[in-house]
């Protein structure tokens, strides 16, 4: 029987293990606030911005959202960041990607101060993460972690198959199930566009992690008996709803349902989970800029 990976529920335990740690901040007179900003008139970037504010409020963050317009110089946004690093009730800083092209991506990267950055993508948190000593994981490969750990699907000696490459999913993954911990010692297979044989890489896998972005790229001839499948892929594909379409994730659902041992729905699975650990990750950055152990 295939196992259906239950983000939202896993999400729904982390956020009430984190109204725990929100108390004890209290008790300390902390109250943890995450600033979002947005340069971006992008519908999608504008509803996972509100998200991201809603989830806040849910939990008890203070969520502080600042909106820069998309034409205005870089700079604006720089010395946005600048007031925020420099703004002790703001203990998280996130600006949503993509910024528009005339400003460098990786420069606000390196802007946002490193233990305000609870994306984990500041270079010096890029590199803690590589040398197995991470201040914040990113949200996405960590959600995933925490998945894998709620149901028991073992990473030791595992081999683990990633497709896809990026900086926020496929890297910070292969690095963290690559470390020597409990929730690492897999062996780590990192694959993307230029791959040969995907299909047979991926076969060989115990856990794979499709991280693509292209609907449906993963078929059931790709997965072997009892493989842990986790599907990270958000794609629009055209349907008779309301809305004119749906999203699918990277992997054939119902197909591969049929051979895997686990797998995560689209919607309703990662994506959850990467909500739930921005949280997480901005609960860690009060407790480590107050001198508060939140026990995370
Ligand atoms: P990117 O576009 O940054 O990376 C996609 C990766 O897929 C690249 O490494 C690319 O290879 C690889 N790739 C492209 N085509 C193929 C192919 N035919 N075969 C094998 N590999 C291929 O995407 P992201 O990592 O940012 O996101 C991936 C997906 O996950 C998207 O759908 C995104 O919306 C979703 N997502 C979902 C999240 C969630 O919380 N659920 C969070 C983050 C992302 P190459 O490097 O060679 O170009």
């Amino acid at each position: 029987m295939t196992e259906v990976i239950d983000g939202k529920a896993v999400a729904a335990d982390i956020r009430e293990s984190l109204a725990a740690c929100i108390a004890t901040l209290d008790d300390e007179g902390v109250e943890p606030g995450l600033a979002t900003v947005l340069m971006s008139d992008d519908p999608a970037s504008e509803t996972y911005v509100s998200m991201k504010q809603r989830d806040c409020e849910e939990v008890g963050i203070d969520g502080i959202h600042v909106e820069i317009d998309p034409d205005a110089p870089a700079a604006e946004l720089y010395d946005t960041i600048d007031e925020l690093n420099a703004d002790p009730t703001v203990n998280g800083i996130l600006v949503q990607m993509p910024v528009p092209e005339h400003v460098d991506e990786r420069r606000v990267l390196r802007r946002i101060d490193p233990v305000k950055d609870v994306d984990g993508f500041h270079p010096e948190n890029v590199g803690r993460l590589v040398a197995g000593n991470d201040r914040y994981r990113p949200c996405t490969p960590h959600g995933i972690q925490k998945l894998l750990e709620a149901y028991e699907i073992e990473t030791e000696s595992a081999d683990a198959v990633i497709v896809g490459r990026s900086n926020i999913v496929g890297k910070p993954l292969a690095n963290l199930l690559l470390q020597k911990a409990d929730d690492g010692n897999a062996t780590v297979t990192v694959c993307h566009s230029r791959t040969e044989d995907l299909t047979e890489k991926a076969r060989n896998a115990d856990i794979l992690v499709a991280a693509v972005g292209l609907a449906e790229i993963i078929d059931a001839e790709m997965v072997t008996d009892g493989t842990t499948v986790i599907d990270v892929g958000v794609n629009r594909v055209d349907a008779d709803t309301e809305k004119g379409y749906e999203l699918v994730g990277d992997v054939d659902y119902d197909a591969v349902a049929e051979v895997a041992g686990a797998i995560t729905p689209v919607p309703g699975g990662v994506g959850p989970m990467t909500r739930a650990m921005l949280l997480y990750n901005t609960v860690k950055a009060a407790g480590l800029q107050h001198d508060v152990d939140v026990d995370l």
